[in-house]
């Protein structure tokens, strides 16, 4: 007989994560509507099982335990039963992100070395580009998330259906070492190229026990859940691992969440938690004011990955009597780091003061998440309301680095990670973000690099320097304003520069709206762009 592993060793891994699915949670509901608008029923027994399924395919395929299978895929049921799927047979669940260019999709699938890819049908054209561009030379296998295989130049494509269907619906347990790596998601670098972020089934596992918790989100079987929060995007912050553990009933919306799909769903599958970037509940409101109220059951919209505005949090508040809860995290921290719950003793706080004191600022860190501010000599600033500061991160769901040991900077000898986000602490507990070291934009919820356009519009001719900053957008919360130095007799217009940047690689929605012609680009005293000047001058 085996010796058991003592009880508080036993590995905190995919496995123990997910192991209520198809018993406890059997019959609780999982609703994805498809990117047609057809609603798909199912419940996490079945999803298990088909998941179970999914790992003898892998199997079949002759895919090695711990290589990287890849998704670009939508939030939906079949890309739920890969997050079980592909951790639980012991291969690394890697979200591609749906919105990057071919170029960079190319690039980070090369670089992490994935073997497989599991696509879905409407995002083939995107996978034949990345394909033209040399980009799945080391991919064995390409599975399309669907019944039947579309027409396609692509090589060999499998239908997800016709792959598991013969196969077995249990799998056997496997004892996955805690430490090893369960998910990988990339983010975006400030320069060159996006790094990988790797996440272990011990940070997965801990940062969904905490996101279910009343620190954070709040969410069991009582509830039902949904991450408007895309799955390719630092694992929809958790919300889906967090759900399936604790047999929160779960709702996914395939595609760009329009106002109307997002308000019948929250309608008609009664939702009682959500979670977005604020770019998707701008829109939201207006549809809900003109259907005449509010989903029943909704008792918080999380709202991350920006500060959502305060009109925004006053008017849920006002109109619908829903509160808005800001959230900070970033994809190095699984991504959830904190979150804006009002204490006990603010309970008899009206809505004004909570505002100001509570959901206007990026929360309290969630328990085992601890929070420092610094100067730029590496000294503690106080937390007093008034000095502002470099952040920095560390906890038990904080990657350790990033893959391949790159981005060594962000990491500090003794163990802390330099978010690149610049904050102010409270002296109870609460900080803000005010500002950004790291040169990026965030438009609706995904990152442009500035320093990568300026690159590109710096090759244009006539071009003699250029600086992009980012402006403030009621709907998109930022977009990128390009500052460009023409050389005489070169008319620059925005329509050219903006062909330019299609032309290199840029997806559509990172392009400039607004461009202004300017004599130098001003610099700080060592010589770097100063962009607060510019903000200054634009903003
Ligand atoms: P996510 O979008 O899931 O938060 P990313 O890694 O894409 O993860 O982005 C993280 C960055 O987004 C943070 O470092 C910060 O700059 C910004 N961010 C996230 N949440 C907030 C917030 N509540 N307020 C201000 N900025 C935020």
């Amino acid at each position: 007989m085996n010796t058991p592993v003592p009880m508080m060793e036993i590995e905190l891994n995919a496995w123990l994560l997910y192991s209520h699915l198809r018993t406890v949670f059997a019959d609780t509901e999982v609703v994805s509507q498809g990117i047609d608008g057809t609603r798909h029923w199912t419940t996490y027994g079945e999803v298990d099982r088909r998941a179970h399924q999914l790992m003898h395919a892998l199997d079949s395929l002759g895919l090695d335990r711990g290589v990287p299978v890849a998704t670009l895929a939508w939030n939906g049921y079949r890309h739920l039963e890969a997050y079980i799927g592909i951790p639980c047979s012991e291969r690394i669940m890697h979200t591609l992100n749906v919105r990057l260019s071919p170029e960079d999709l190319a690039f980070i699938i090369g670089h992490a070395r994935d073997r497989a890819i599991l696509f879905e049908t409407d995002l083939l054209p995107v996978l034949e580009q990345v394909h033209a561009l040399g980009g799945l030379v080391g991919v064995e296998h390409l599975v399309v998330l669907d019944a039947t295989v579309p027409d396609t130049t692509l090589p060999g494509v499998v239908a997800y259906e016709d792959l598991i269907h013969d196969e077995p619906t249990t799998y056997p347990s496997r004892a996955i070492d805690e430490l090893t790596p369960m998910g990988m998601c990339y983010t975006s670098g400030t320069t060159g190229r996006p790094k990988g972020a790797v996440y272990t089934h011990r940070s997965t596992y801990l940062h969904a026990s905490a996101v279910a918790s009343p620190a954070a989100m709040n969410i069991g079987p009582t509830d039902t859940i949904f991450p408007v929060v895309p799955m390719f995007h630092a694992s929809a912050w958790g919300m889906v691992h967090a759900g399936a553990a604790s047999g929160a009933k779960q709702v996914f919306l395939a595609g760009s969440a329009t106002p109307a799909a997002l308000a019948s769903l929250l309608h008609d599958e009664r939702v009682t938690v959500t979670a977005g970037v604020p770019t998707v509940w701008h829109g939201l409101a207006d549809e809900l004011a003109s259907l005449g109220g509010r989903p029943p059951d909704l008792r918080a919209i999380i709202c991350g990955g920006a500060q959502p505005p305060r009109v925004l949090i006053e008017r849920y508040h006002r109109d619908f009597d829903i509160p808005v809860v800001q959230a900070w995290g970033m994809t190095e921290s699984s991504p959830l780091a904190s979150i804006a719950w009002p204490k006990a003793a603010y309970r008899d706080w009206d809505e004004g003061h909570l505002v100001d004191q509570v959901r206007t600022r990026a929360g309290l860190p969630l328990p085992g998440m601890n929070m420092r501010i610094q100067d730029d000599e590496g000294a503690d600033v106080p937390w007093d309301g008034v000095s502002m500061g470099n952040l920095l991160i560390r906890g038990p769901w904080v990657i350790n680095s990033y893959l391949y040991g790159e981005g060594a900077d962000s990491f500090t000898e003794d163990g802390w990670f330099r978010t690149g986000d610049v904050a102010i602490g409270f002296p109870d507990g609460y900080f803000t973000i005010a500002d950004r070291t790291k040169d990026l934009i965030k438009s609706g919820g995904e990152w442009i690099s500035s320093v990568d356009m300026e690159a590109a519009i710096m090759s244009m001719p006539g071009v003699i320097e250029a600086a992009v900053i980012a402006i403030p957008d009621p709907r998109w919360d930022e977009r990128p304003l390009a500052c460009v130095v023409p050389a005489s007799d070169f008319v620059i217009s925005i329509e050219v520069v903006r062909d330019h940047l299609l032309a290199n690689g840029f997806s559509k929605w990172q392009l400039p709206d607004r461009l202004e012609l300017i004599d130098e680009v001003p610099r700080t005293s060592v010589g770097k762009y100063d962009k607060k000047v510019l903000r200054a001058r634009f903003v």
